[in-house]
């Protein structure tokens, strides 16, 4: 599974669930010991590894493993 959520770094914001444009994140049952409630990566077969969870989430608390390779740096001229 491509993310991990630190659960103790979620502040229950929700920018993750707002931004992201494939609907992965639902809100859940689940709290943390701050009493946040945690998103959930619901629908993580409709990931496209884009990123932007990571780039939202204020609390760093998003870890977004790449799995998909992508050719990088080698643009034909
Ligand atoms: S990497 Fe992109 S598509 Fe995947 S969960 Fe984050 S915002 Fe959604
Ligand atoms: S953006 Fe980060 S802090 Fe906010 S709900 Fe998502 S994981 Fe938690």
């Amino acid at each position: 599974m491509p993310i991990t959520i630190i659960k103790d770094f979620c502040k229950g914001c929700g920018f993750c669930i707002e931004n992201c444009p494939k609907k992965v994140y639902e809100l859940s049952g689940e709290m943390n010991k701050k009493g946040y409630r945690l998103p959930q990566a619901v629908r993580i077969e409709s990931c496209t590894e884009c990123g932007l969870c990571d780039l939202y989430c204020p609390d760093f608390a998003i870890v977004l493993e790449k799995t998909k390779k992508k050719a990088k740096g080698k643009e034909a001229r």
